[in-house]
């Protein structure tokens, strides 16, 4: 009987398990390979199960294609445009009617099962702005509607749109429309 190795190169018991199990909650975060097949996967492929010593981690695709490794068919790992823009626009869906609510990267992430790392980059290739800044500006647009067509104080606004610091309120505010809250109500009534 061959002694099981403690770990496999870069492949940990986690990804092991990912990969067994066809898990797709781990896709997009890392691609495996089959050294004998020449095939890279996604860890929720439902193709045969390869050997554990056969596997290699990859990234993304490209890290893969770079060591001649082909796509597979049945899981089609390149084929991530879709997905990315789907995934991105669950999150961006998610802020515009959330943005009351704590958002931070780590919380978005971990709602929309990704890493931090990779959804502020996947975001921002698709959005051209990061998720805070999408946060921000979802929050300074939804103050704006409140201070003209509503009779609520600045802090109560504010607040409504999940800031709870006065001072960075109308220094964000400021830097997005050029105006304070208050004289940007009063030019618009
Ligand atoms: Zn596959």
């Amino acid at each position: 009987m061959k002694e099981e190795a403690m770990t496999d190169g870069n492949l940990s018991m986690e990804q092991w398990q990912a990969i067994m199990d066809n898990d797709t909650s781990y896709d997009k975060k890392f691609y495996y390979g089959v050294q004998t097949r020449g095939i890279f996967c996604r860890p929720s492929c439902k193709s045969r199960p390869p050997k554990k010593e056969n596997v290699k981690i990859f990234e993304n695709p490209q890290q893969a294609l770079d060591e001649d490794y082909r796509p597979c068919k049945r899981c089609k790992p390149t084929d991530k445009q879709l997905p990315a823009e789907e995934w991105v626009d669950q999150v961006a869906t998610y802020i515009d009617t959330n943005f009351a609510e704590h958002l931070t990267l780590q919380i978005l992430a971990d709602l929309f099962h990704g890493s931090p790392f990779h959804l502020q980059r996947t975001f921002k290739q698709i959005k051209s702005i990061s998720p805070t800044e999408y946060i921000q500006e979802i929050r300074i647009s939804k103050a704006m509607e409140y201070l003209t067509a509503s009779g609520f104080s600045v802090m109560d606004i504010a607040l409504a749109v999940g800031i709870s610091n006065m001072a960075y309120f109308g220094t964000l505010f400021k830097q997005k429309t050029g105006y304070t809250p208050t004289a940007y109500r009063q030019l618009n009534n």
